[in-house]
């Protein structure tokens, strides 16, 4: 039997419309490139937003279907293009703007973009790739000057597009299985992949990421997405923002330690989004310059890595900002665990709570986790039996754009995430490690990940990334590569193993470690270990 309920499509133009009907007073502030400060609220840019559906379908000829590329860092109309573009039917494909010339180009062409809305910062990076474009026939240039130059066709600046459209328009009805989003994987392994969200998955995943047991964000937040847009839609802050009513700032090239914490403070940002490496930064950057009055953060959520249980302490006992960790990919939207605690842990002594929190988490309503062991059986849950991660629910990819490669799918369905973990008997997930970057040494597996999280912990430590070496006798070895906080003060190699020695077994304790200046990052600042393994091979890590 039917249930007798209406059909209400949950789409990201239901979204739009509950941000302005209910918070059409909260603020959108954008610090852009040159430092100027922008703020506008929910219901100016709702306005924009239908400007911009009618510039799209009648003045640049987007039709439902049709896939139109952003380039561009965190900031307002980067917001307008999150709901102007599937607004009207289209799809919004945020392009990773740190990726290399051949994966641009791959990634534009391969996903057909009709339209390409740039940041005139970056017009410089898509003019040495726009000779190679197929499908592009508009370049709309966003907060441009008035004299700006560019050798790209067919270029419209973005104000100018508006300035000439009503600010009335009708949303088509949509069917909420119909795609609004699009974000191509890193392509840390082979070329990258396309994942299409939906309008369905996105608006679920909005409204389950601002609940209490998850990310936890309410009407009296100010967020600072961190998180660039071009990755994995933001986390889904956008949309999370508008259905919460909370204040969205963006700090759009301001990425760096300085400028976030003074962003922080100007703003009085209660949340915030990030890797752990932007984390680690901060907190270095406020042991060196301690803020003379206590930011207003009290929380920030990060994932992308694994964040440090040392990094959660030090935070919070020296700041008083609580970290919390969460797990995703961009085949997940991207959230599909976050660490909060339980009432019964509340009793817990606090380096007992502080372990909970230092796992990756339990998963999100609506997502599922199961644990498949090497011989292919499904894993008790017991904290300690590994296999891979395997994931499905509502706002989990079930197939990679234009490919019918089932890979990382299983026959009944489910997403393979190549991840290594374990789940415990209260559902927590804990990463061990990427499949691929898992040691194995003389037979026994070693997790690079929990390596790396205690070195971290190590008082003169700021950063730690460990790889597998061949090795004659155990065919590989970790090999521990290390950023010092104070250069001149490395500690001694057997130091290094008396402190590891109180949390691992001899097998897994490293014999190498090479002191370098800085570990190199992915585009989305990530431990970049293909580039160290690469460095290795080179000779270059003695
Ligand atoms: P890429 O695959 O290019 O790194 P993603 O952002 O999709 O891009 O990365 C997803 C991967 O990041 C996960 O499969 C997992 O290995 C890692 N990851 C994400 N969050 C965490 C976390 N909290 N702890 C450990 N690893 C994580």
């Amino acid at each position: 039997m039917e249930g007798l309920m209406m059909d209400y499509p949950l789409t990201t133009n239901t979204i739009l419309e509950y941000g302005n009907n209910v918070f059409h007073h909260k603020k959108i502030i954008t610090y852009l490139p040159d430092w100027s400060r922008h703020e506008y609220t929910f219901g100016d840019m709702y306005k924009r937003c239908k400007k911009l559906a009618n510039a799209l379908t009648k003045r640049l000829g987007v039709k439902r279907g049709d896939i139109v590329g952003t380039f561009a860092w965190n900031h307002g109309p980067h917001v307008e293009l999150y709901y102007g573009i599937p607004g009207i039917g289209a799809v919004c494909h945020t392009i990773n703007i740190r990726l290399s010339h051949q994966q641009i180009e791959y990634i534009i062409n391969n996903s057909e973009d009709k339209v390409l809305f740039v940041d005139a910062t970056l017009v410089p990076l898509i003019e040495k790739v726009a000779p190679l474009l197929e499908t592009v026939e508009y370049y709309i240039i966003i907060n441009a000057n008035k004299d700006f130059k560019t050798s790209l066709p067919n270029t419209i600046h973005y104000e100018d597009l508006l300035a000439e459209q009503s600010d009335a328009f009708e949303w088509p009805q949509l069917d909420e299985n119909e795609a609004s989003g699009m974000c191509y994987t890193s392509g840390t392994t082979g070329l990258p992949k396309g994942v299409l969200y939906s309008h369905r998955s996105t608006y679920l995943h909005a409204s389950v990421v601002m609940s209490p047991n998850v990310a936890n964000v309410g009407n009296k937040d100010i967020l600072l997405s961190i998180v660039p847009q071009f990755h994995v839609m933001a986390w889904g802050v956008p949309y999370t923002c508008l259905l919460s009513g909370t204040d969205m700032v963006m700090p759009s090239s301001h990425l760096n330690p300085e400028d976030l914490i003074k962003i922080l403070k100007e703003e009085k940002v209660t949340k915030a989004t990030g890797v752990p490496t932007i984390w680690l930064g901060i907190y270095h950057e406020m042991k060196k310059n301690p803020p003379k009055e206590k930011l207003a953060l009290k929380e920030y959520v990060v994932g992308g890595s694994a964040l440090p249980e040392s990094l959660i302490e030090a935070f919070e006992k020296d700041f008083g900002v609580k970290g919390v960790h969460a797990w995703g990919m961009t085949e997940t939207s991207p959230v599909g665990t976050v660490s909060q605690l339980q009432l019964k842990h509340e009793a817990l002594p606090y380096k007992e709570q502080l372990k909970i929190r230092a796992k990756q988490g339990i998963p999100a309503p609506g997502v599922e986790l199961r644990i498949v062991t090497e011989d292919g059986s499904i894993a008790p849950r017991d904290g300690q039996t590994m296999g891979e991660l395997q994931v499905k629910g509502a706002w989990i990819v079930s197939a990679y754009f234009k490919t019918n490669n089932r890979e990382n799918f299983t026959e009944d369905d489910w997403f393979k995430t190549g991840d290594v973990a374990t789940i415990d008997e209260d559902g927590y997930m804990v990463i061990t490690d990427r499949l691929k970057d898992l040691i194995k040494s003389g037979g026994e597996w070693i997790s690079s990940v929990e390596l790396e999280s205690v070195l971290m912990s190590h008082p003169k430590i700021k950063e730690a990334a460990v790889i597998a070496i061949p090795d004659k006798k155990w065919r590989e070895r970790p090999l521990a590569t290390l950023v010092m906080i104070d250069h001149e003060e490395k500690p001694s190699v057997s130091e290094l193993k008396e402190y590891l020695s109180r949390d691992f077994a001899k097998y897994q304790i490293p014999d190498d470690y090479v002191f370098i200046d800085e570990v190199p990052k992915t585009s989305v600042g990530k431990f970049d270990k293909k580039e160290i393994r690469k460095r290795y091979a080179e000779g270059k890590l003695t």
